[in-house]
């Protein structure tokens, strides 16, 4: 019999009472990543230093447990270990080992398995039980060569400025942002970022992540032939005085249709933070579980593992398990 994992504002594992990712205040939770969805004011977090470093004053009233990568951290129930997740500067994944069983259990967390210059690389862990991530769990969420989709960023941002007009790159604050002014700052671009990515980047510097060129932020000006890279929904007002902006948008939802209805930007590339259907299947194959749930994104992952052999469970938002299909032993 292996562990049992609930789903709802986070992982719960009750066999060990270990809460992971939980978006409510909980007495012990790991932090797997600085991103809010993961994250929640906690009495007694555990996370990795970058990503405390990440999360700054938010964490003010809490005692966390720093934990380096590949450090253990004991408890009378289980040791935990940090793994790079390779998603965003600081992120993990945690592998608990049982202490009554030996088992091993693998919590993802967000994780990302293309090469990025700004975070530390994703490593698979072997375990017995895998709690993956999902978001893209749909055979028609498959991305192009990321190589591919920034030559084609790259194109696009110069035909614009060769026009006279002015580029707004959309990206999240902390790791796709980071990732796309590294890769358009070693292409040649002039960037200019917007305060909130300004700051994230400055815990890169710290944490010795080097940048190919200067990192400037937006403070009102605009020179003619820069690129401004802004956060999703913050630019309107920011931005209104400035006339022939064009928009692009670097999303994984770009291949498909975005499960909440179209974007609205002038062009959207396939790029994203999160491995696509066929790199999650590769990382379950890599990892090689004897038992799989997936959390968040799609069950039709799961459906795919249980044709390839492996019993895969979906945990939906409210904790109930969803799609068993024939393979999976029930508890
Ligand atoms: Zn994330």
């Amino acid at each position: 019999m292996y562990v049992q994992a609930e789903f709802k504002s986070g992982v719960y594992l009750p066999d060990l009472d270990l809460w992971l990712d939980s978006t409510r205040k909980r007495e012990f939770s790991l932090i797997s990543h600085a991103h809010s969805d993961h994250t929640a004011r906690h009495a007694r977090p555990v996370l990795t230093p970058n990503t405390a470093k990440l999360l700054g004053d938010y964490l003010s009233k809490s005692n966390p447990v720093l934990l380096p990568y590949y450090e253990p951290y004991d408890t009378p129930a289980y040791t935990m270990t940090l793994y790079p997740a390779g998603h965003c500067l600081g992120s993990a994944q945690a592998l608990i080992e049982s202490k009554e069983t030996g088992e091993r259990v693998l919590y993802t967390g967000d994780i990302k398995s293309r090469p990025s210059p700004t975070n530390e690389p994703l490593e698979p862990v072997p375990c017995d039980t895998l709690v993956l991530e999902a978001t893209y769990g749909r055979p028609e969420y498959v991305f192009p060569p990321q190589e591919q989709v920034l030559d084609t960023a790259s194109r696009t941002l110069r035909m614009w400025l060769s026009r006279g007009e002015r580029p707004v790159i959309q990206g999240w604050r902390l790791g796709k942002s980071q990732e796309i002014l590294h890769h358009l700052l070693s292409d040649g671009f002039d960037v200019l970022v917007e305060e909130s990515i300004y700051l994230g980047t400055q815990v890169y510097l710290e944490a010795g992540v080097e940048f190919p060129g200067q990192v400037k932020m937006f403070e009102g000006e605009w020179p003619d032939g820069w690129v401004l890279l802004f956060p999703p929904g913050k630019r309107r007002e920011a931005l209104k005085g400035f006339t022939r902006k064009r928009t692009l948008e670097l999303t994984g939802w770009a291949v498909g249709e975005a499960p909440w209805g179209y974007y609205r930007a002038d062009a959207s590339l396939p790029f994203s933070d999160h491995p696509d259907f066929n790199e999650l299947v590769d990382y379950v194959k890599a990892v090689s579980p004897k038992q799989v749930y997936t959390v968040n994104g799609f069950p039709e992952l799961a459906g795919r593992l249980r044709e390839l052999g492996y019993p895969a469970v979906h945990l939906n938002a409210r904790g109930q398990k969803q799609d068993n299909g024939f393979q999976m032993k029930l508890v």
